[in-house]
């Protein structure tokens, strides 16, 4: 590489070599007294847990993972990532067909029409050979899975309530606690998930609304509101805030974003705070004003999704027992290796401080238990870790927006590229959007990454590689890329920033 840049000290401990890694030999594997006993006991299968405990198995320890559902995967799996997707997917495939995008394209599809239960079905399968498939790599990983409710119960010991009313008492040298979240209520709403609904609820309607009032334009709002919206739902979405997509996003990513969202049907109140929502035979008014107050009004639907935030989940877990510390936030409270305030007991994944996203959950599982097989000491970059939303386009973004570089006072430099110059975008007609990259003025260190885009969502994993090996944007910029591709956007970008120059746009 030309870079002049100082070469940046590579962050190892999370690059973890695994030659390096001393098993557990003498791991615990005996029952005795009726009571199983293990090297690692994981509370919560959701992203974090599930595979926390197959890495932890994998190291050589004797690991049980209790669920108190009746599938494996947590929210991730069963009512989150996962069936939001195959809604996404499916229900633009539906819109492209319905709104004459494959006519344009000389495919001539005549009787467009929406089966609901067969979407839903291939939604509820996706869900069952994912699910299953936990079971399987517990199996295959030897790790025991336990059903019924967790809670510590002393020290090394946890005790689960089984769906017989019968306990059982787990003895284990560490606990994990990986117990996830739950959706945040909305004082005064009942949330009953027919007509007024949390995610969970809108993963399964039985028919398509007709005006569908979204609280909160955050990630799960722009994603289901654009579910139902392709599927005929007419939605408005009240935000609290000035901009969409919620924290962290770019304002310009968020600005360009709503304008695409409106152009695709959606409406947007923002600025704007909901203060009740009545039922009557008549359907629902949802009753907002402005966010500092005035400007009061009734929206009337039949659907109100409630999208407000989550928060961790943690009842009837016993952390009085032990004495582990909550924050203000309810969050459960760690240290720099995920040891909670009583020793031996971890917690990670949503139920902690940081973004609330299964591969965030996912790496500290994993980072957390090489620590308790090695006693190395665990190293996750947050700055690293990308967000993603599944619209189309697609949003996304890693490190620093520039509302934030300024706000730190870090001058940078920024490199953009139109999709709409970018071959293979063209070539498919799918030109909207861009990319952006952000990067410290004099070390050429790339700082930030923000784009939308048919592809965004996996193109931002390879700026998430260049940020963890602390490439600069000519690093990037001389990298051989593909021809046709969307990551030669990405490569342009790069490009500008540091040279100040594009290639394919002037
Ligand atoms: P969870 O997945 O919540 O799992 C916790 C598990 O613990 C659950 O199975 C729960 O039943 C179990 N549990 C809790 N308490 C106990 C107990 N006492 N005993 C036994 N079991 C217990 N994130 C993304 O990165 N990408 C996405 O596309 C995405 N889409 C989403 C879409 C929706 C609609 C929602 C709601 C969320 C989405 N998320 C997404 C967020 C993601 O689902 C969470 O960040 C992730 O699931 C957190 O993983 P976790 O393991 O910490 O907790
Ligand atoms: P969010 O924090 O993304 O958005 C909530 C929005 O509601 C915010 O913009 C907030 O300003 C607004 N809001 C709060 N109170 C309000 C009020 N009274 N009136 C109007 N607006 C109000 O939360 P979410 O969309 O519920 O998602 C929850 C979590 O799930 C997020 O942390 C997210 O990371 C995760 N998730 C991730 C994905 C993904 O990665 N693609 C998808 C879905 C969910």
């Amino acid at each position: 590489m030309l870079s002049q840049v100082v070469p940046w000290q590579r962050i190892t401990s999370r690059c973890f070599n695994s030659s390096r890694i001393v098993l557990l030999r003498n791991a615990s594997s005996s029952s005795s007294g009726g009571e199983q006993q293990f090297d690692l006991v994981v509370i919560g299968s959701g992203p974090g847990g599930y595979v926390a405990a197959i890495k932890a198995a994998q190291l050589g320890l004797k690991t049980a993972c209790v669920e108190k559902n009746a599938t494996y995967g947590g929210t991730c799996l069963n009512v989150g990532c996962i069936p939001s997707k195959a809604m996404l997917h499916n229900s633009h495939l539906f819109h492209m067909a319905q709104h004459g995008e494959l006519k344009k394209r000389g495919i001539d599809v005549s009787n467009v029409a929406l089966n609901l239960p067969v979407f839903m079905k291939q939604k509820d399968d996706a869900v069952k050979g994912l699910t299953s498939g936990v079971a399987y790599l517990f199996k295959s990983n030897k790790v025991t899975g336990i059903r019924g409710h967790g809670s510590v119960s002393g020290p090394g010991q946890v005790t689960v309530k089984k769906e017989d009313g019968s306990n059982e008492t787990l003895k284990a040298k560490h606990i994990l606690l990986a117990v996830g979240s739950e959706v945040t209520p909305f004082p005064g709403i009942n949330i009953d998930e027919e007509t007024i609904v949390s995610s969970t609820g809108a993963l399964s309607l039985k028919q398509v609304p007709k005006k569908m009032v979204l609280i909160g334009a955050g990630v799960i709002g722009l994603e289901l509101g654009s579910v139902w919206s392709r599927l005929g739902a007419e939605v408005t979405c009240v935000e609290f805030l000035s901009h969409i997509g919620g924290l962290g996003i770019d304002m310009e990513v968020s600005k360009a974003f709503q304008k695409i969202l409106t152009k695709q049907g959606l409406k947007f109140k923002l600025d704007t705070k909901v203060t009740g929502a009545e039922k009557s035979s008549g359907g629902i008014s949802v009753t907002v004003e402005g966010a500092k107050g005035g400007n009061k009004e009734t929206l009337d639907c039949d659907t109100v999704l409630v999208c407000i935030g989550r928060r961790p989940y943690t009842k009837d877990l016993g952390l009085d027992s032990v004495g582990i510390q909550m924050d203000k936030r309810g969050r459960i409270e760690v240290d720099k290796n995920f040891q909670t305030s009583c020793k031996g007991v971890y917690a990670i994944g949503d139920c902690i401080q940081g973004p609330m996203l299964a591969h965030k959950a996912e790496d500290e599982g994993i980072i957390c238990v090489e620590s308790i097989a090695t006693g190395h000491e665990p190293h996750i970059d947050y700055n690293c870790v990308p967000s993603v939303i599944y619209t189309f386009p697609e949003v996304s973004w890693i490190g620093k927006s520039e509302e934030q570089l300024k706000q730190e006072g870090i001058k940078y430099k920024t490199g953009r590229f139109p999709m709409a110059a970018n071959s293979r975008a063209k070539t498919i007609n799918e030109p909207e959007g861009f990319v952006k990259v952000l990067s410290d003025d004099k070390t050429d260190r790339i700082l930030g990454v923000h784009m939308i885009n048919s592809v965004a969502g996996e193109l931002i994993n390879e700026a998430a590689l260049a940020m963890e090996y602390g490439a600069s944007c000519e690093d990037v910029a001389r990298v051989c890329h593909a021809h046709p591709t969307w990551s030669e956007s990405f490569k342009e970008a790069n490009l500008q920033a540091y040279s100040g120059k594009a290639i394919n746009f002037s």
